[in-house]
């Protein structure tokens, strides 16, 4: 088989199995097998695949009819210009997120410390440290699995970053700058109707916002006045139709600045907003200044 008889049966295959974006994830499955490049591709399309190019190719073909997810089959996502490993202990890191990751970088500067609550793979987590040298990043997860693939992403971006396996807030110490988060967000009854590759092969736990799929913002609005600063910043991903409920959650705990970010396509994706007042409600009832 040649290049080009190979991106022809791969897109026949997949369309056949009715994966959307047959021929795009044909294409991007060839490259990887092969190793080769658009370029190389369009120059030498008659090149023949190697034994063992064709049998990688042909399975992963057969991975994906079975909507396999094209990452969990390549092992890696691209997030922010970063490459980042994935597998079925995290999400997938999407591209809609990288407007948070924008959005933060416009307040995060080198010498302030902040916190990322869910982080799973670690795509937010280490973006902002890559793109912001200087800073210095905790990242939580309640799940195992997921924590030891952001480590691994941390190792292979050569990045620092303190790990901690904790339910939100639950083990993390201090005041921070800003707090982060793409917490799961979609209302449980949702979930069933998510594409079969989202459904069957990404972590429920990532996806599952319980009930209204505002669990984690309760949370999250309710803690995390007492874990930042005064002045401090709150950046968080939601749903499309989240851009109402959530703004109003942080202002019934005190924030101000809210602002709700929009995605390319035009939808409700990120909320910014700040806690300007110092609060006292410390475990204990201790009152002390947030500086
Ligand atoms: N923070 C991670 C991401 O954005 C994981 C999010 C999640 O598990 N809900 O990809």
């Amino acid at each position: 088989m040649n290049l080009r008889e190979a991106a022809r049966e791969g897109t026949a295959r997949l369309k056949k199995a009715g994966v959307p974006e047959a021929e795009l994830d044909a294409w991007y499955l060839l490259e990887w097998a092969a190793g080769v490049s658009r370029s190389h591709y369009l120059a030498y399309p008659e090149e023949k695949l190697t034994k063992e190019q064709e049998s990688r190719f042909l399975e992963a073909l057969a991975r994906r009819a079975q909507r396999v997810p094209l990452q969990h089959i390549t092992g890696e996502q691209e997030f922010m210009g970063l490459s980042f490993l994935v597998n079925e202990e995290v999400l997938i890191p999407r591209q809609d997120t990288e407007i948070l990751v924008e959005e933060a970088l416009k307040y995060l500067k080198p010498d302030m410390r902040f916190l990322d609550l869910c982080t799973g793979s670690g795509c937010i987590l280490l973006s902002l440290l890559h793109y912001c040298p200087g800073a210095k990043g905790v990242g939580s997860d309640l799940s195992l699995g997921a924590l030891k693939t952001a480590e691994k992403n941390r190792e292979r971006l050569g990045l620092c970053a303190e790990l901690k396996e904790s339910d939100l807030f639950e083990k993390i110490e201090g005041r921070f700058d800003m707090i982060v988060s793409n917490p799961p967000y979609i209302p449980s009854e949702a979930i069933a109707g998510l594409m079969e590759e989202v459904r069957m092969h990404e972590p429920l736990m990532a996806l599952d916002g319980h009930e209204d799929g505002l669990y984690f913002y309760r949370r999250i609005a309710k803690t995390s006045p007492r874990y930042l600063k005064e002045g401090g910043w709150l950046c968080l991903e939601i749903g499309f139709d989240q851009g109402e409920s959530v703004p109003a959650l942080l202002r019934d705990e005190g924030f101000d600045e809210i602002e709700v970010i929009r995605d390319l396509a035009g939808l409700d994706r990120v909320v910014k907003a700040r806690m300007n007042r110092c609060q006292a409600a410390v475990p204990g009832g201790l009152l002390f200044a947030a500086r």
